[in-house]
């Protein structure tokens, strides 16, 4: 018997049977704007190969006003459905099934065309749009349905209408962005009508052997937003109309309430779906955070849905389900939820990929062949660069022996596992030990390695990492001054009045890891839900707690400090710096900037302001944290290229500036694409 017996049961929805309870969610990965379309069908048909039981597509728009932005991929014209027809062939050639998603963005559109129920500027965008009169709204309806007619004839299994997210279905069904007077505005029943008329008019026009999904905003987690009894007037309608599949949303774009990111706890919305269960007699697929089988099927097992939503998981392993299916889930790429190569490069307006998985997005481009030449190869250092040119070289069929001196893989992944919030870390650490041990790698730990030690492998690789940055503040050296590794991994005791000096991402994490005691909100959904403010909607609108965010004191009185004057964190991911500074603010974390560091004495640390050093402040601390970057442990390969010796430097020891695992990780991969 399967591991996973509700995940990977079929599900049969009558006019055609799905070979699991595994649906990819929709990402806007960017690949449908490269019309790279043999890349794209690729991408697609990898995932297919990896038994996912339906794909769905990123956001294909139904016209230049509803589309994301302008230049973003729809699906018009004669040309776009022969464009899609290959991606649809190459998924049904391997056995796999993928709809199309229709995304009207409306006042969330990116472009001076947007068009809303009301012109209500969203605060995502600075584009105010047009309010939509009786003819546009007709309009709009006609663009959705004949998109989703051309998606039919380009051989598309079904289309999933876009209704939640905030996006322009949703636009229409709350007074915060619908403030019409006619017939789509007002009471509920009106508000809903667009949605439910969409669905309607789709299903007349597709007839009834088309897989229509809904993704309905469960939880808008803005003001406002629907209320529970909303939320299911709304299915039962959509059910009506002719939907096959409620997919779920949660949350629109402009929450300040992070519903993906990795500090939110796994399957973190899933008791929502579950009140919807018995509601309507079509299937539901809960959403958010759902990254293991295991977490699959216990959501499955316990209620909450009939089938579950993975998107950033089937980027870090397009053969999640087959890996799940064959015994082999310990060796599947786990997604930490980081957002850093997915999410922060589409908003980045670069493609997609994965920060575990590098070659996500870019099957067609980073291919590991077998090796011509079989060789032997040394890597020194198991931080993500040196495991993932490990892995990635020996599934080549190279001889890879990888060194350490620690005891210990993972590098700096073992320190960022120590945060509250990212204890996806350990996974990503697990992980990395099972493939080892799976691809029989050879591993030496607990040594330091010298030039010499590396004769007779015919490559060698250095990824011995970063050294912490030496500050130069006088002072430095005193009993009161430690640093991230000290913290982190040494466990140090750090006093209750705190000076952190660097506010990159470690001086983030860092705050992070002292204003927490106890266990992590990520491992107990209640102390979460209470730190953000999220409540269930069927007892306050829109799942906002009336009392809002009640986050646990911070453990200490902490001042994160940085020389530039510019924000703090505004250099972190775009899509996740603004949770790390809500949730630091919220712990009353105090950002100092535009400091000169001018000494460390037994009171604290002493600081001036500006370029004529003014205003000489001393912040009273008992411990000073340093996180001020770091700079490249170079000194085995300064030693093998003195000895007139090659070497491939990757990762940190190449260079250390703004050097995270997303870099490492790739330059390793690719490295060993090329040996
Ligand atoms: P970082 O992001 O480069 O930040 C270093 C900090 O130290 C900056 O705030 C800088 O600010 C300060 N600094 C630089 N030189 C200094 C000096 N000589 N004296 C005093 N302060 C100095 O480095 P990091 O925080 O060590 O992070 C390393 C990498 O890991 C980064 O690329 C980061 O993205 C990544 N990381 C990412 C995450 C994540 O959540 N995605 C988490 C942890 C780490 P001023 O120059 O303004 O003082
Ligand atoms: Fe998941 Fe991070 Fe990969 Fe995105 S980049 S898929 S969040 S591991």
């Amino acid at each position: 018997m399967s591991d996973y017996p509700n995940l990977l049961a079929p599900l049969d929805l009558g006019f055609t049977t799905l070979k699991n309870r595994v649906l990819m969610g929709s990402m806007h990965t960017g690949l449908e704007e490269t019309k790279d379309w043999n890349r794209v069908a690729e991408f697609y048909a990898e995932r297919a190969r990896g038994e996912v039981g339906l794909m769905v597509t990123g956001g294909i728009g139904p016209n230049l006003e509803g589309s994301v932005l302008p230049g973003a991929a729809m699906m018009t014209t004669d040309e776009d459905v022969e464009n899609h027809s290959v991606v649809t062939k190459r998924v049904h050639d391997a056995g796999g099934k993928i709809a199309m998603q229709i995304l009207h963005a409306g006042r969330y559109a990116y472009g001076p065309m947007c068009v809303a129920p009301s012109p209500v500027k969203s605060p995502i965008s600075p584009f105010p749009p047009a309010e939509l009169d009786e003819d546009g709204i007709q309009k709009q309806i006609n663009d959705i349905v004949s998109t989703a007619q051309r998606a039919q004839k380009a051989g598309y299994d079904g289309v999933e209408i876009m209704g939640s997210e905030g996006y322009f279905l949703n636009q229409f069904l709350v007074t915060h962005t619908n403030k019409r007077t006619d017939q789509w505005g007002g009471s509920y029943e009106n508000r809903m009508r667009l949605p439910v008329e969409v669905v309607k008019r789709t299903r007349e026009a597709v007839g009834s052997d088309f897989i229509i999904i809904y993704r309905l905003s469960m939880i808008d987690l803005i003001p406002n937003g629907s209320t529970f009894e909303e939320v299911i007037q709304l299915a039962k309608a959509v059910e009506e109309a002719g939907a096959t599949i409620i997919n779920t949303g949660i949350g629109w774009h402009e929450a300040r309430i992070p519903t993906i990111a990795t500090s939110v706890p796994r399957a973190a919305f899933s008791w929502i779906t579950k009140k919807l269960m018995g509601q309507v007699n079509i299937p539901i697929i809960t959403s958010n955070r759902i990254n293991t089988p295991q977490v699959g099927e216990d959501v499955l097992a316990t209620g909450c849905a009939d089938m579950v939503s993975m998107a950033r998981p089937m980027l870090a392993d397009a053969h999640f389900v087959s890996k799940a299916m064959n015994g082999k889930a310990d060796q599947i790429a786990p997604c930490i939820a980081c957002n850093q190569a997915c999410l922060d490069h589409t908003f980045g307006g670069k493609i997609s990929s994965c920060l575990v998985n590098p070659r996500a997005c870019y099957e067609t481009e980073l291919t590991l062949p077998d090796a011509a030449t079989k060789k032997t190869i040394a890597i020194v250092g198991a931080g993500p660069a040196g495991l993932s040119t490990a892995i990635a070289a020996t599934e080549r069929g190279h001889a890879v022996t990888i060194f350490d001196k620690s005891h210990e893989i993972g590098g700096q992944l073992n320190m960022a596992k120590q945060v509250p919030g990212k204890e996806e870390f350990w996974g990503l650490v697990d992980w990395y030990r099972t493939m080892i041990a799976e691809l029989k790698i050879e591993t030496k730990l607990g040594k330091t390695i010298l030039a010499k030690d590396l004769d007779g492998f015919d490559e060698v690789i250095i990824a011995t990492g970063v050294l912490p940055r030496d500050t130069d503040i006088p002072g430095q050296d005193g009993n009161n001054v430690v640093n991230y590794i000290d913290v982190l991994r040494h466990k140090v005791a750090v006093g209750k009045r705190v000076a952190v000096i660097g506010a990159g991402g470690i001086g983030f994490d860092i705050c992070e890891f002292l204003a927490h005691e106890g266990d992590s909100p990520t491992e107990h959904l209640p102390a979460w839900m209470k730190e953000w403010g999220v409540s269930d909607p069927a007892e306050h609108r829109g799942g906002l707690a009336p009392e809002g965010p009640q986050p646990e004191p911070s453990a200490r009185e902490i001042t994160l400090i940085q020389r530039k004057a510019e924000k703090h964190g505004k250099r972190l991911g775009k899509t996740t710096g603004w949770i790390h500074r809500s949730a630091l603010k919220m712990k009353n974390v105090n950002f100092v900037g535009g400091v000169n560091y001018e000494r460390i004495d037994i009171d604290g640390l002493h600081v001036s302001f500006g370029e004529a050093r003014e205003n000489p402040t001393l912040i009273e601390v008992d411990t000073i944290v340093m996180c001020a970057g770091q700079t490249p442990e170079r000194s085995l390969a300064d030693a093998l290229i003195a000895q007139g010796k090659n070497c491939h430097v990757i990762g940190g020891a190449d260079v250390a500036a703004e050097l995270d695992a997303k870099r490492a990780i790739d330059q390793g991969t690719r490295l060993a694409a090329t040996l």
